[in-house]
């Protein structure tokens, strides 16, 4: 890199990456022993942004529909589900080894490789098939019968578990088990901020279907996972989907679709679609000897239902939408970074300001906050110009700030700022948790 080009503005992503740092959003892991790498921190903010990404997706394929229920299954599972499902022997990555400076890459990026190639003349070992799964000991000896891994997806505990779902819940096909959880994939190149880490969390959910009916049902996820996006505030023209083609496909899977986003490092899969057949719940059947199939009683038939997984990640869905809100533009001829957040998403609902420090203003103010924190995130700050404080707010963005000012004193309002209109209107004290709710909600 040149010099001229160190010295010229900072790109998008590293304005948004600057901004998660100094606002508390996301910070590195281990950062005062030098940083792990990609791993990542949530702030006190950020942990907030990526709850209410969560809860929404839960939401809208739990609680609000009849067909979904939810599961939340152990990160260890016994080392045969892992034979079954084929990741023992097919999740890997080839990899290459420099033999000069011993960095490691996969051997399927020629534009890494090139990139080496310009700083390092070490020749390359020959590839090789890179297990992507982390391995550990379970309990104190650490012999090749106490192996175990960490989930490389919660897919499986979802499978492993279809019995027991279907006895105790009394389900009728079609029905979907839903789990939100950690995963770990020891990535040859991981980056891009929150993009690509090697433990992230998953949003997966497995809809089980009558065979013959999984074209229709693989119709709908995709539009309905792709409109979950937009409803939340996502722009149309940064969201695609890519359906795959036949040679990316998985020998038993008859349909695959990624919903991409235009994230500023290109186009990049944000969930994937997948129509899956029989294959999981035959491989866990077969392997484990019990029986995995489903009695249909008005058709008086037995099968193994097909699937269709819907599978998102709570980490890339919380950076698209990051990404997606950051925006800078002009308030009374100051340039301010603004979040556009959906106000569900939001970190931080609302913004309690006393105008003045003086006249009951900051006990009038302390009052109200009091009466909102059961409700929502709020904030309470009183430091520095009024204008001052509504910038930090729209940083981290806070949908609405209040001002309790001298009228509040006199008739009970208080002011209501709009963060996108930057207009504001006066509402009652007594009218505000109702409005508030109202607009967070709606
Ligand atoms: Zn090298």
């Amino acid at each position: 890199m040149s010099k001229a080009d160190k010295k010229k503005a900072p790109d998008r992503m590293e304005r948004i990456v600057n901004l998660a740092k100094r606002r508390g959003l996301v910070f590195q892991s281990s950062e005062i022993y030098g940083g792990l790498n990609s791993c990542w921190d949530y702030g006190p903010i950020g942990v907030e942004l990526r709850r209410n990404v969560k809860e929404a997706w839960w939401r809208e394929m739990v609680w609000s529909r009849g067909d979904i229920v939810g599961l939340d299954c152990s990160i260890l599972m016994h080392p045969r589900v892992w034979e079954a499902s084929g990741h023992v022997s097919g999740f890997t990555d080839p990899l290459v080894d420099c033999k000069k400076c011993k960095s490691r890459f996969r051997a399927d990026h020629p534009d890494v490789l090139a990139k080496h190639a310009e700083t390092c003349d070490g020749e390359l070992t020959d590839s090789r098939q890179f297990n992507l799964m982390f391995r550990t000991f379970m309990g104190p000896v650490e012999e090749s019968a106490n192996v175990v891994f960490l989930r490389p997806e919660t897919a499986q505990g979802m499978f492993v578990n279809f019995g027991n779902v279907l006895d105790t819940q009394r389900r009728k096909l079609p029905f979907g088990i839903a789990q939100q959880g950690k995963s770990f994939r020891n990535e040859i190149t991981p980056g891009n901020f929150l993009f690509r880490t090697r433990e992230f969390e998953q949003m997966e959910m497995e809809f089980f279907v009558k065979p013959g009916e999984e074209a229709q049902w693989y119709d709908y996820w995709k539009k309905e996972r792709f409109d979950w996006y937009l409803r939340l505030g996502i722009k149309p023209d940064n969201l695609r989907m890519r359906e795959h083609e036949s040679d990316e496909l998985a020998h038993y899977a008859k349909g695959c679709a990624d919903v991409e986003y235009k994230f500023p490092f290109g186009w990049s899969e944000l969930e994937g679609i997948a129509s899956r057949t029989d294959f999981d719940l035959k491989q866990h059947a077969e392997w484990s000897k019990k029986d995995l199939s489903y009695f249909d009683e008005e058709s008086r038939e037995r099968y193994v239902p097909y699937v269709i997984e819907p599978a998102a990640g709570a980490d890339r869905a919380t950076l698209a939408f990051l990404v997606d809100a950051y925006d800078e533009d002009e308030v009374e001829g100051e340039t301010r970074v603004v979040l556009r957040l959906h106000p569900r998403l939001a970190p931080v609902k609302v913004a309690v300001l006393p105008l003045m420090r003086k006249d009951g203003q900051p006990e009038k103010a302390q009052e109200i906050f009091a009466q909102l924190r059961p409700h929502m995130v709020a904030q309470y700050d009183q430091a520095g110009s009024i204008g001052r404080r509504y910038r930090r707010q729209d940083e981290i963005g806070t949908p609405f700030a209040l001002t309790i000012d001298h009228q509040t004193m006199e008739d009970g309002t208080v002011t209501v700022r709009d963060r996108d209109k930057t207009s504001q209107e006066r509402v009652h004290e007594s009218d505000l948790l109702a409005e508030l709710l109202r607009r967070i909600t709606g």
